[in-house]
């Protein structure tokens, strides 16, 4: 059993008021509080020991490479990779995406096929447009059930010997349902193609392996997992890394520079050009310290018994449609008959409530279900029931002020 009231004392946001009214905040998808834990490490950072990393012998310098490379091999065990050189540090899920979408600007050719899922972050369909009509590949799509769920008998159709890469997120952030990432990694594999697995929405909540999974890439956001923005994280396996070429040039990603020709450096610094977030990095080495401290299976289960809790309630109240079902985080993707999400987000936040109104980043899955958008309510181990309860009474509210 978790100790809420004890967490939430972690939060010092937790503690203020928005429009006079406690802050509720349940836009945990868009991204996450900072503990005091991850804030007191930044502060500690730019107090004692801010230097460039891999450069400097001077003290300073040792002690930030130091806690840099020892942040990679956190993040490298929370996410069981084999190497901590199979580890790049990004800037979040978008760059990671690019990255590898860039990478494969060099390995794919005319004819060669990519396939996506319907359920996809706009940050995971954009990149591979782009290098699609650059190969001049083709991008077919795993279509979605009215349930929010994939079609798996249609994408093991869409698998050929000319399937090159597939791309699909773990958890889906406008709907929150967990999609079935193992089945289609070994299906992919199948046919010798290479599987991108978006985890920016798992990774708050499950903590995938990416070695159990057998997948090639894997990429999160620090900020959605209680670190800081900015940060985040390409997982890749070592044989993969090698054949992408680099993404960025600059410092810190060479071997040997002349004016006629540069060698790269190995990995993981190939992919690291420039000077990267190091503070950062290390504070979200921090948030998965916190994270683990408290473990993911507990957290997974608190959040469950908020999101039945939640769902339940939201029911309860009438004319509410609810998309997606089945195996899923804790977001609550809703709309109220006749209301435009956007004139409930505006009402409940004059009562100090936070969610996410819109299309969240996936007009495709909008457009599935012919609307303009959803509120979102998105929950975290640091809510709780009683937040819940107020948060239904406002949708109550609202819903009356509305029609
Ligand atoms: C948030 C999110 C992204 C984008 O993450 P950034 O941190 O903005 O780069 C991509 N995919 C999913 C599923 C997300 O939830």
């Amino acid at each position: 059993m978790l100790d809420i009231q004890k967490i939430r004392k972690d939060f010092p946001i937790l503690s203020r008021e928005v429009n006079g009214k406690p802050l509720i905040y349940f836009d945990n998808a868009a991204t996450s509080q900072t503990p005091q834990q991850v804030i007191d490490c930044i502060v500690d950072y730019y107090s004692r020991y801010n230097a460039n990393i891999h450069r400097g012998v001077h003290t300073l310098s040792q002690e930030a490479t130091d806690a840099y490379e020892e942040a990679r091999i956190k993040i490298q065990q929370h996410f069981n990779a084999a190497k901590p050189y199979e580890i790049i540090l990004t800037s979040g899920t978008t760059e990671s995406i690019n990255l590898v979408a860039n990478g494969f600007a060099s390995l794919l050719k005319k004819g060669d096929e990519i396939i996506v899922s319907a359920l996809e972050h706009h940050s995971n369909i954009v990149p591979w447009q782009m290098l699609c009509e650059h190969v001049g590949a083709t991008m077919k799509v795993i279509p979605m059930f009215e349930n929010g769920q994939l079609d798996m008998e249609t994408y093991v159709s869409l698998l050929n010997k000319n399937t090159k890469l597939v791309f699909c997120n773990h958890v889906s952030n406008a709907l929150g349902i967990i999609n079935p990432v193992k089945f289609i990694i070994d299906k992919a594999h199948e046919v010798g193609a290479a599987v991108l697995i978006d985890g920016a929405q798992s990774s708050p909540h499950i903590k995938a392996d990416v070695q159990a999974l057998d997948v090639d890439f894997y990429v999160a956001s620090a900020h959605k997992i209680c670190g800081p923005t900015g940060v985040g994280l390409l997982y890749g396996k070592e044989d993969w890394l090698n054949k992408l070429p680099p993404y960025k040039g600059g410092g810190e990603m060479i071997d040997q520079v002349t004016f006629e020709k540069t060698t790269f450096a190995g990995l993981p610094h190939k992919f690291e050009a420039g000077t990267p977030n190091i503070c950062g990095v290390i504070a979200f080495g921090v948030a998965l310290d916190y994270m683990n401290d408290i473990g993911f299976e507990e957290i997974g289960a608190y959040e469950h018994e908020l999101l039945v809790h939640a769902t339940e309630k939201l029911l309860a109240i009438g004319d509410v449609t609810i998309y997606g079902t089945g195996d899923k985080t804790a977001v609550i993707s809703f709309n109220i008959e006749n209301i435009h999400p956007y004139d409930i987000g505006t009402i409940i936040d004059k009562l100090g409530i936070a969610v996410r109104t819109g299309h969240h980043c996936a007009q495709p899955i909008m457009d599935f279900y012919k609307i303009p958008g959803t509120v979102r309510a998105s929950f975290s181990f640091y809510n709780t029931k009683e937040e819940i309860d107020t948060f239904i009474e406002a949708i109550k509210r609202a819903k009356k002020m509305l029609s």
